[in-house]
């Protein structure tokens, strides 16, 4: 059986590897690279050996670029799940392949087989490449790796589950879920995947989580403790009323809140945005409204008033319980619904609404509209991009600008694609992210 995850068109050019060249790049973890032997002739043979000796794994590559990486993942899997007996009766080579990096024949040979076309001296580099395109999760080194080598431990731990879920697609309503991870919805695909983002330290959504359980409640591995794609910020905490509302007023803003902790999560919003943009004056005249509404799920909104539209006002529902909304914001977060999760985003998702309104209305206005009278489309181009910030942000242009500027203020990286798609379509406020911090 043969397993690809990298299209013909991203992959480099062919490489004339010079073997006589020894690694010295950039993988994160110097551990290895620190250990006692120096690299010499022989490097690839004591390494070989090791992974013998060590972890049952029958290799007779002699790249050391691409062994010094191999020897790193498979130790990392190992110690992290306290044993060396994972990959034991694994067997790993090189030979020239087609169109990708790796190769895995599990049920006739249990070998994976590199891609001895591919320099891997440069795997760190090309990897940054994939995760700027918006291909895999994270830019993590090693990644391709944990790709290769959590597949062999997804098929070793069930053999006939993993043949069962080959070419096999996820279920419509877990489509977003595996796109958010991979672009694709495969099963097989979203589960390795899942696997190798895990090792690699990223914070998965509990859906992520949720669905490969689903997949492979029999895979038991264990992985390091991710860290949220955002730090927790520590914002100036407006004591009282009195203060937010003196901070507003400064700023030229009128405002009427349907309680305390909504002026809160808005005065923060406002204060952090303002932050970014450099520029106090920004959100002089804004109108902020109560809003009673049954017929809408809405909860906050930039209400544009189309007989008049140099007038816009953000309105915040009254009838809506507001004192759990810190709850229900984690969850929007855990099912990859909104890309943060502290509730202050809500509001800076709408100022952006109003930043991209206030600089270009006519733009604003004719977009929202196309999209609302469904004249306008996501692609599904767009809507795998979008989908790396929220599934929000797959609804139309403006929403994804939204949704793209709160997780960017929350403090999130995203690939370059993704960057790009924001810049297409921003008719707003010109916003320099790089003073956030
Ligand atoms: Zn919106």
């Amino acid at each position: 059986m043969i397993l690809s995850i990298i299209p013909k068109s991203i992959l480099p050019q062919k490489i004339n590897t010079n073997k006589n060249i020894f690694f010295k790049g950039n993988i994160n973890k110097t551990e290895l690279l620190s250990d006692s032997y120096q690299p010499s002739a022989s490097s690839a043979q004591i390494i070989n050996e090791k992974l013998y000796q060590q972890y049952q794994i029958q290799s007779d590559i002699d790249d050391p670029a691409l062994l010094y990486q191999i020897y790193q993942t498979i130790k990392d899997y190992c110690e992290i799940n306290d044993s060396n007996d994972l990959f034991a009766g694994l067997k790993i080579r090189t030979d020239a392949i087609d169109d990708t990096i790796f190769e895995n024949r599990h049920f006739e040979e249990q070998t994976i087989t590199f891609n001895k076309n591919f320099n891997f001296k440069y795997l760190p580099k090309y990897t940054k490449k994939l995760y700027e395109k918006g291909m895999i999760p994270t830019d993590n080194p090693l990644y391709i790796l944990y790709l290769a080598f959590g597949d062999y431990l997804l098929y070793k731990t069930n053999p006939k589950t993993y043949n069962e879920q080959t070419d096999k697609y996820v279920k419509p309503k877990d489509e977003y879920i595996s796109r958010f991870l991979t672009n694709t919805a495969r099963i097989d695909i979203f589960n390795k995947n899942y696997l190798a983002a895990k090792m690699s330290g990223v914070n998965l959504p509990d859906a992520a989580n949720y669905l490969f359980i689903k997949n492979r409640k029999d895979c038991e591995l264990k992985f390091p403790d991710g860290s949220l794609p955002f730090a927790q910020k520590e914002i100036p905490v407006f004591k009282s009323m009195q203060e937010i509302k003196e901070y507003l007023k400064k700023l030229g803003i009128k405002a009427k809140f349907p309680n305390p902790e909504v002026a809160k999560y808005f005065a923060e919003a406002i204060y952090e945005i303002i932050k970014l943009i450099g520029d106090d004056k920004i959100f002089k005249g804004l109108k902020i409204k109560p809003w009673q509404n049954n017929a809408t799920k809405l909860i906050a909104a930039l209400k544009v008033n189309n007989r008049n539209p140099k007038k816009a006002c953000i309105v915040i529902r009254t009838n809506y319980d507001w004192s759990k909304q810190a709850e229900k914001s984690k969850i929007d977060y855990n099912c990859c619904y909104h890309p943060y999760i502290n509730p202050r985003y809500i509001f800076v998702h709408e100022l952006a609404h109003y930043l991209d309104w206030k600089a270009n209305p006519k733009a604003f206005n004719e977009v929202g509209m196309s999209f609302q009278n469904k004249e306008r489309k996501m692609s599904d181009y767009e809507k795998m991009v979008a989908q790396k910030v929220s599934n929000y942000a797959t609804t139309s242009t403006i929403e994804f600008c939204a949704e793209y500027i709160a997780g960017k203020t929350a403090g999130i990286n995203y690939p370059t694609e993704t960057d790009e798609m924001f810049r297409k379509n921003w008719h707003g406020i010109k916003i320099n992210f790089s003073n956030n911090s």
